[in-house]
Parts: C-alpha cells; structure tokens; sequence
C-alpha cells in the first residue's frame, strides 16, 4: 500500500500532508464564549495527544473571544494549532482567520439562500451562483493569505447545496463536484493552503464519497490533504465501528492526512481511539516511498457478481465457539472422537444452528482424504489452516455447500485471502469463507478497533462471508458475537439492530444530546431495524436526518423538534416530552417491529 501523495501544507506548526505522520483532531463542545471552559477543554484534548483542536463559531460573541482563547491556550504552552468551525456566517470566518491556524468552512454556505420552491437551476443561474460563491470566498482567501493560514473544504453530505443537489441528488458525486467547485474557485484565486473533507454519518459513503474524490484529483492533477472522519457516528460501540470502518478501510487505501473520530462523548476521550486507528498506517505514511512506487486509486467493488449462497439466506454468517454467545452457528467439539478435544482447541466436530437447532458436520482437512468421511447433503463446515492446508483442497471440488472456516498465522490477512481466494477460483470453488481471528490484545477497544481494520476491506467487497473472534479479553461470549453483528450492519452487509446517528456536539448543542442519545437507545431496545438520529443543531442535522426514521433536532435552548422520516411533526418539546412522544410514535408503528437478527 502507498500514501495517496497529497502535498503539504502548513497549519500553523503541524504541517499536513506529505510525508507527515497523521495528524489526530478533535473539536471542543463548549459554549466557545465561555473563554475558561473552552481553554480548559482545549488543552485537555492537546494532552490526550491531539495535533488539532477545532472550536466552533458560531456567532460573533463567539469570533469576539478567539484572541482571548488563542492567547491562552499558548500560554499554557499549547501553541499548537487552532482551527475555528464556520457555518452560515461566512463574514466570522474573516475574524476568525486573524487568530486561529485554519479555517473550517462549509461549502453549503457561500451563496445566497435559494428561495424555498427552487428545484431546478439553469445553466445561467448554476453559474452565476458559483460566481456569487466565488465572490463571496474572495476577502477570506485574501485575509488567509495575508495571515498565513489554511482553509479546510468541509463537505458534508447532510448540508449540500440544493444547487448541486438539484443536478446529482444526495449523493457521494455531489459531495464530490461540490469539492471540486469550491477547490476550483480557490485556484483562480491563487490559493492552495487547502485540505478537503467529505464526511457522511454513513461509512459506506463517506468511503465512496473519498475514493471518487482522489479518483477526480488524481485526473485533475490535484493533490489536496485529507481530513477523514464519519460525521454524526455516535456513541460507544456503534460509534467506534463506524468511525473504524470509515476511516481504517481509507488508510488502508493510503487516504487520509489528518483524522477525526467523531463520538458524542467528551472530545478527549476521541483522541486515544484516533491514535489506535491511525497507529498501524504511521510508519508506511511517513516512510518515503520507494523509487519506481506511483499510488494507483484501489479499485473496490462494493457487489462482487455470483456471491456463494449461505445458509438460511443470511448475508453473512457469525460463528462462535462459546455456547451462549451471539451468533448463528454455535461450534461444538465431540470429546469421545477427539481425546484431546480440550487441548486442541480447534477440533470442532459440529455446528449447531443456533436458531433451528440443526446441526452440520465440521471437518479437518484430513477428513478430505478419508474414503469413509459421510458430507452433509447441506452444508459443509471445513477449518483450513492456510499455512499448511491450501494445497489439499483439490479434493473439495465434490463436497455440497462448502463453508470454509479460514484461519492463518499470517500477518497480513488481506493477502492470504488473495491467495486462497486466487486459489479456490483455480480450482472452480465458490465456498462462503469464514475468518477465523484470534485477538491478544488488552481491551476490548483495542479488539474491536483490530477486527475493524483487519476485516473492513474484505467484509465490503464480500471476499469474506463471516467472522469468528477469539479474544481472551473480552470476558462475556455475548460481547464479540455482538461486535460482529455490529461491524456487519456498519459495512450495511446485514442490518440486525437499530442504527443511532448522533453528532458530536459543539458549541451549537443546546440540549442534552448526550443524555437523551442514551436515553433514545434504552427506549428503543426491544425492536431493531430503525434508523433514529439525534442532532445537535440545524448545520448538519435535517441532511443526516434524511433517512432516518426518526429524529430528534435540536431547536434552541431546552428545546428540540421530533421528526417522522423528513416531516417534523412536534416542535419546541422538551427533552422528556420528545422521549415520551417518539416512544409513542414508535409503538404506533407496527411496521418498526422488524425481528432481530435478520
Ligand atoms: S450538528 Fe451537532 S456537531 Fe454539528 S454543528 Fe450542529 S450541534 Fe455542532
């Protein structure tokens, strides 16, 4: 793998791009006009490593304090850089370059508001909005230049311009030529002090959304760092897969010069789970590359043709040796065939479908050779160890519903399923193959974030059909079967619980969300299959919304509204009463009670 070849530029004293390791950010969630709390904040989240920290602005008692807040933090001998957050008010921006190392800005917002009704623009109107957008950015280019100071393009997919919507719809292409304009207009301006972001709260977009976009510069002859991150991706768990899965499948492909993990906790606690996800691509990214090596955009195919079938027409298939874990299929060892059954601790003789209670033989390569050996007319489970097995399954060419359970002391799990897979295509198979992970790490955060990032690339090009984890450290069984169900409805490969979209909070945030994101959880437990967002504000908020079911926005102090799908439909409630009205929304729409683990 090679580092997509961005060029440096220069935020303050952490330069980015290049060969530059990649640099880790957060965002304050203070009130920015609370000068103390927000220095506070700030340096917590510089301890915790960051090379970053965004604070947003939201308004001019906000852009009023940033002297105050930047001389501060340097005192406490943080003098790394600050980047403020603009939305809407593009003229805080110009106040805003004069003391922080970068601006922040959004492309949705250079231009006039289009009346309500617009739908359609002409040729004309599509151009002169980006004259009027161009016009717009000229003061800011000046001022950073004058100041010295970078500009970061942030796209996002839930505020895009209804121009560019009005032509591509809500799309990773959109968030693309919506880049891709704003990089044109700073160009014929003479600046290129720029990073771009084009972030979804959707993984499966965001990754889309970056591999065209380095696709269109590379065809361009543009070269602009990259800061990646899954916006809105929530809390916990959930929102570790996502940001992990969004931004560790992009490393993989050499994409990203600065990161962000967006969790609706507090901002320093993103810093050590960012520096996780970046540690394994630092050294690649920082090492030049060798002479001859050109970076090439991996080609992904997101629905390989002729997928093998797996049993009961699931999607993918999660395995596990631990009785009471959650999974499909439970392994079980038969102690009177095998009298070392306990001290082999693969020798698996059945699986069990955990729903059904039927059960499939499991065999060991050797079996294969065995004239005796009866095959299910079903299903087949069979443990390869790729180190030693790969050249016996030339027998397997006659044995039904083949399920390879794949496990290798190879390091690098991408190219030992390249091989095997190279492999079983020579020899005419098409078997459902399972990888088997053994995880030695020492916390459950470090097992996930692992998984992640060895399983992410496979599990999206379905050249993997199922996971088993085996990690000492995670004490419950429930625990890793739940972390795959997780990564599987993050890659959006096999939807069995709901999925909770909340941002990370800021400035903007005027309710609990962190609170009521819980709470929203705890209510909505016993069903699965529903998409429910909580936002903090309107700058991202009604985009990301768009397809959830239900959304809860946040509308001023105290107060939120309570979507159906695109309408809202209570206004101005209080956070128990915004509860109370989606627990009831809820329980009055049958069709929400989707069962679990389908
Ligand atoms: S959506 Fe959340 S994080 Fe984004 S600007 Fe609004 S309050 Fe801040």
């Amino acid at each position: 793998m090679i580092r997509f070849p961005a060029r440096e530029i220069y935020v303050g004293n952490k330069p980015l791009g290049g060969r530059n390791p990649i640099r880790l950010q957060s965002m304050t969630n203070t009130d920015t006009r609370d000068v103390e709390a927000t220095v506070a904040q700030t340096i917590r989240i510089f301890e915790a490593g960051a090379d970053y920290v965004r604070i947003s602005v939201p308004n001019s008692e906000s852009a009023s304090v940033l002297p105050s807040i930047r001389k501060k933090v340097s005192n406490a001998r943080f003098d790394y850089p600050l980047i403020a957050d603009i939305h809407f008010k593009p003229e805080l921006a110009l106040i805003a370059a004069r003391y922080f190392e970068a601006v922040r800005i959004n492309p949705g917002n250079y231009t006039g508001m289009p009346s309500k009704n617009q739908i359609e623009w002409s040729e004309s109107q599509y151009q002169s909005e980006l004259d009027e957008m161009r016009n717009n950015l000229k003061p800011l280019l000046k001022t950073c230049k004058e100041y010295g100071r970078a500009i970061r393009i942030g796209t996002n997919f839930g505020s895009l311009s209804k121009r560019v919507i009005s032509r591509l719809g809500n799309t990773p292409e959109a968030m693309v030529v919506s880049t891709l304009e704003f990089l044109q207009a700073f160009e014929s301006l003479g600046f290129t002090d720029t990073a771009i972001s084009l972030k979804a709260s959707n993984p499966i977009i965001t990754i889309k959304a970056y591999l065209l976009m380095v696709e269109r510069m590379q065809q361009m002859g543009m070269a602009y760092p990259l800061h990646v991150g899954v916006t809105e991706a929530g809390e916990g768990e959930d929102g570790r897969i996502k940001s992990a899965l969004g931004i560790s499948t992009l490393l993989q492909m050499g994409i990203g010069d600065t990161i962000r993990v967006s969790l609706s906790e507090a901002p320093e606690e993103e810093i050590p789970v960012a520096r996780k996800i970046a540690e394994p691509f630092q050294n690649l990214f920082t090492n030049t590359p060798r002479e001859g090596e050109v970076y090439r955009i991996p080609i992904i195919n997101f629905n390989p043709p002729n997928p093998p079938p797996i049993p009961y027409n699931l999607k993918a298939v999660v395995l596990s040796d631990q009785e009471d874990a959650s999974c499909d299929f439970v392994l079980l060892k038969n102690t009177k065939e095998f009298g070392n059954a306990e001290k082999d601790e693969n020798c698996f003789t059945q699986a069990k479908h955990k729903a059904t209670g039927e059960i499939f033989p499991v065999f060991s390569v050797q079996a294969l050779s065995n004239p005796s050996t009866i095959f299910d007319a079903q299903w087949n489970f069979l443990w390869i160890d790729f180190d030693n097995d790969l050249p016996k399954l030339e027998t397997l060419k006659n044995v039904p519903g083949l399920i390879l359970i794949f496990e290798t002391k190879c390091n690098n799990l991408t190219n030992a399923i390249e091989q095997l897979r190279e492999h079983l295509f020579r020899l005419e198979l098409n078997p459902v193959l399972v990888v088997y992970q053994r995880l030695i790490h020492r916390s459950e955060e470090d097992v996930l974030l692992t998984a992640v990032e060895k399983t992410s690339l496979l599990l999206l090009q379905r050249k993997i059909h199922g996971l088993i984890f085996r990690a000492p450290v995670i004490a419950t069984p429930s625990l890793a079967g739940k972390m795959v169900f997780g990564l599987l409805q993050a890659t959006g490969i096999r939807i069995t619980r709901n999925e909770y979209i909340s941002c990370p909070t800021c400035s903007r945030t005027s309710f609990d969300l962190v609170a009521i994101s819980k709470k929203v959880k705890e209510i909505t437990q016993h069903i699965s299959g529903l998409k429910i967002a909580v936002m903090g504000c309107v700058v991202n908020g009604p985009g990301e919304m768009a397809d959830a079911d239900f959304g809860i926005l946040g509308a001023g102090p105290g107060k939120v509204h309570l979507y159906k799908g695109l309408t809202p439909i209570k206004r101005n409630l209080t956070e128990l009463q915004a509860l109370d009205a989606l627990a009831k929304l809820i329980e009055s729409q049958e069709s929400a009670h989707i069962p679990k683990n389908e």
